[in-house]
């Protein structure tokens, strides 16, 4: 029976999965190598958490999303291979205080997501697209109409392996929401509670007058969210759809130059520096096979992979093994093709195995993987991978 090259147990041939070298989502539908049999699944399903937020919500999300490729196969041609997730994504008008959520899907320009969002003085609804109307209207009703509804609270996952979730309970006799009881669980469920960027995000551009105020709104995958800065803030917004409607003001006139789009990411860099130095492993694999992959010499690497392994100051060790490289090098240049990623695995001083990664020409990651036995270092040689998202794929070339 196999034994997984990451949690080293052996385990029955229906327990494994094919894992691509590098993920589809960056390598494109031409070729790309594969370790069959050599991954669980289970370990493949640990890993595709840090690998989502790399591929959705990383800086390379961006480029990924502006330079390809495009999907999985010509026929979704516009449709992206994972959408590009960004958490903070704002419209702002000129003359207009109030803020508003924006969402963003290649090959579109940045427009309004449908929402309700409160003027101060009552709420107002702004919808870009007429097709929107009814998952906003369906995310409305399950909350409203319902006795009580679940806010699942994202950020509490950070730091701990179960979501938060607050029980929403709509009091009949006076019209008001309270939170009625909290609850962990190992799902999210309900609406999740989106905070308030940082104060200094929205001070710096150019309509600074504008300010954050707590929202409804629906998300690219048709989900209904809540801003607002806190659950209590959330609560008390939820009060104010069950007051009588405000008198509806007249929507400003939008001149071209008048909006600002303006986005953030979050990084988790401990995400993204796992998934590099996980590529960087596939990849010794793909090359040298598992009998170098499966030794002792790379455990460290594989507490870093599965479970998160911290030095004694509390520090993630993934932040030590791996680093973002701006820059080019004459041993591992770039290439003036931004429809190309390089690989590099080389041994460095001391037997270190050393991975670099360049995504669209742009991106570079620097990582030490382990140290490869002292007998098994005549062997590895310097290998250098291309990767050709829009044509032909993954290949190894002699030279750069
Ligand atoms: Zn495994």
């Amino acid at each position: 029976m196999p034994v997984c090259i990451y949690c080293l147990y052996t385990k029955a041939d229906d327990q494994f999965e094919p894992e691509h070298v590098l993920p589809r989502g960056f390598a494109g539908a031409g070729v790309n190598w594969t370790l069959t049999g050599e991954v669980c699944r289970q370990c493949n399903r640990h890993f595709s958490t840090f690998e989502a937020h790399w591929l959705r919500q990383a800086m390379e999300s961006m480029a990924r999303n502006f330079q390809g490729p495009v999907s999985r196969n010509e026929r979704e041609r516009f449709d992206r291979a994972q959408p590009v997730e960004i958490d903070d994504l704002y419209i702002l008008l000129k003359g207009d205080p109030l803020v508003y959520e924006a969402g963003f899907a290649f090959p579109n320009d940045p427009h309004f997501r449908p929402q309700i969002i409160d003027t101060g003085k009552g709420v107002s609804c702004v919808v870009g697209r007429m097709d929107d109307v009814p998952s906003l209207k369906a995310g409305l009703d399950a909350m409203l109409l319902a006795e009580r509804f679940d806010v699942t609270v994202p950020r509490w996952r950070e730091g701990h392996s179960d979501w938060l979730i607050a029980s929403v309970l709509r009091r009949q006799h006076a019209p008001h929401f309270i939170i009625e009881q909290w609850r962990r669980e190992s799902k999210p469920s309900g609406l999740w509670l989106r905070g308030f960027p940082h104060d200094s995000f929205l001070a710096q551009r150019e309509h600074s007058n504008a300010h954050m105020t707590a929202r409804l709104a629906i998300d690219h995958r048709r989900r209904l969210y809540v801003r607002a800065a806190n659950i209590e803030a959330a609560v008390s917004f939820f009060d104010l759809l069950l007051q009588p409607h405000a008198p509806i003001e007249k929507c400003p006139d939008i001149k071209p130059g008048d909006q600002t789009v303006a986005f953030s990411f979050q990084i988790n860099l401990n995400h993204v520096y796992k998934a590099v130095l996980k590529t960087g492993f596939n990849l010794y694999c793909y090359l040298y096979g598992v009998e170098y992959a499966r030794h002792s010499n790379f455990q460290l690497l594989r507490e870093i992979l599965l479970r998160d392994k911290k030095d004694n100051s509390g520090a993630s060790l993934a932040l030590r093994a791996c680093r973002m490289e701006a820059g080019d090098t004459p041993d591992f240049p770039k290439s003036a093709n931004t429809d190309e990623h390089r690989m590099q695995l080389d041994l460095a001083e001391d037997g270190i195995l050393r991975f670099r990664l360049r995504l669209y020409d742009s991106f570079g990651y620097y990582a030490h993987l382990g140290v490869v036995p002292a007998e098994m270092r005549s062997a590895i040689s310097t290998r250098r991978v291309s990767v050709r998202s829009a044509t032909d794929g993954i290949r190894e070339v002699d030279h750069w």
